[in-house]
């Protein structure tokens, strides 16, 4: 910790403050909520004389927004946004507690660590230094601490979109989660820019069939029904789709690696995941379309067959491909299925390209100056979903100069979730680049 500046020692306490604030989002309203942690957010936003709005989806479903005005009034605003939910975390798999913020063999422990309370210390750092030390960024910047993120944003993201737009008024591109972090790859560090998220549909399946006694023969079972189609949506191959954004990444790493694949065949690309180590989970995923089987439901009785049985099913879908992806789904499902929407929400992409790509790049260059930056997709959802509504461009950028061997896409929502200090201190020295010069 000696080492570290002010900005960033600033940014590691935050973070450790904010995981001590316990925000388990369980989706279903029976967490904390974030007003806690809003409120030191506000405070630290209001000591340096910031004048932040705190607004309340909710009973406890706080947000806090705050608009810095940039130097450039003519430039478009830049939003900074991120979200103090976490997902709940069960202290029993834990080997340090989840909500005290453990500072323990350089790294920062805690639920949120990564998702997202390194990033908002980050932030709330850079923003608390450019007040005190009156340094002023190019663009405006609409710093957004969003509730709900976790799950989905209805009470968070969604809910200021619609309700509180004008807070947003002028703004192109975002920033905010899950990309800006280093993989190693051939002993090169590329940073993943985030530029794509896949779209999310959850469903639930419902069967029906002729209810009767076990002992008869019954060729209309609401039981065999929904396991047959949870079975073959579960098994099913789903085919390769790169998008740009995808093929960029790989023809990335097949030049760091001299390997070659071939874009129709998925065995061609494995070595390449290989070479993107622990975090080629996350790239694996982008690939193709995905949809997993999530819950199983029906009967009452060993001896009574049942008259319905239903399921759920998560499925993550390359954007574009949302029609052509509930087609597949009807089909591999079959007769005497009705499928309805748990929940739905679009898949982004955008060029990997431009002047505030250019900017996020350098910015990261700047401080490690051989890295290599690559775009990636996420598999999941980000609040961005919610700013695209407004026609905002989000990129997930969080800068982090993280250790070869750290499985970093296994912290997310993971057990032992950490984050390295001195990957926040590369981060905050790579935003305030960002933030002076983008
Ligand atoms: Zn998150």
């Amino acid at each position: 910790m000696s080492e570290l500046s002010a900005v960033a020692a600033e940014a590691v306490e935050i973070a450790r403050r904010l995981i001590r604030i316990d925000t388990s989002n369980f989706g279903d309203g029976s967490g904390p909520g974030e007003r806690e942690a809003a409120e030191l957010v506000a405070e630290l936003l209001t000591e340096v004389g910031y004048d932040p709005t705190i607004v309340e989806s909710e009973d406890r479903r706080t947000t806090v927004l705050l608009r810095i005005p940039g130097s450039d009034p003519s430039a478009p605003a830049l939003v900074v946004h991120g979200h103090t939910d976490v997902v709940p975390a069960n202290a029993a798999d834990w080997t340090v507690p989840p909500f005290e913020g453990v500072l323990q063999d350089g790294m920062l422990w805690g639920r949120g660590a990564v998702d997202m309370k390194d990033m908002l210390g980050m932030m709330l750092a850079v923003a608390r230094d450019m007040k005190r030390s009156n340094w002023q960024p190019r663009r405006d910047i609409v710093l957004a601490v969003f509730a709900d993120e976790e799950a989905g944003g209805r009470f968070g993201s969604h809910w200021v979109v619609d309700n509180h737009p004008e807070i947003f008024e002028g703004a192109t591109d975002a920033i905010s989660e899950v990309g800006g972090y280093s993989v190693t790859v051939n002993g090169r560090r590329v940073y993943l820019l985030q530029t794509a998220e896949k779209a999310l549909r959850w469903m639930r399946l419902d069967a029906e069939g002729t209810a009767g006694h076990g002992s008869l023969v019954n060729h209309d079972n609401a039981i065999t029904r929904i396991a047959g189609a949870v079975a073959r949506i579960g098994a099913y191959d789903w085919p390769l789709h790169l998008t740009p954004t995808v093929k960029t990444l790989l023809d990335g790493v097949a030049d760091l690696t001299g390997l070659s694949y071939d874009p129709e065949d998925r065995a061609s690309i494995i070595p390449l995941m290989r070479a993107l180590g622990p975090s080629s989970a996350f790239v694996e995923a982008t690939l193709a379309t995905g949809a997993n089987p999530t819950m199983l439901g029906g009967g009452y009785k060993a001896n009574v067959i049942p008259g319905g049985g239903n399921a759920a099913i998560d499925m993550r879908v390359i954007p574009g491909d949302e029609e052509a992806a509930m087609a597949t789904i009807k089909g591999l499902a079959g007769p005497g299925i009705e499928i309805s929407e748990i929940n739905y929400d679009i898949g982004l992409e955008v060029p990997f390209e431009g002047d505030f790509v250019d900017a996020m790049v350098a910015s990261i260059t700047a401080e490690d100056p051989d890295a290599v930056v690559l775009p990636y997709m996420l598999s999941a959802g980000t609040d961005n979903k919610a700013l695209s509504r407004l026609g905002i461009r989000g990129y997930g950028f969080t800068p982090l100069r993280l250790p070869e061997h750290l499985d970093f896409a296994g912290m997310f929502h993971g057990v032992d979730e950490r984050v390295p200090v001195g990957a926040m201190e590369f981060g905050v020295r790579a935003l305030e680049n960002l933030l002076r010069t983008a």
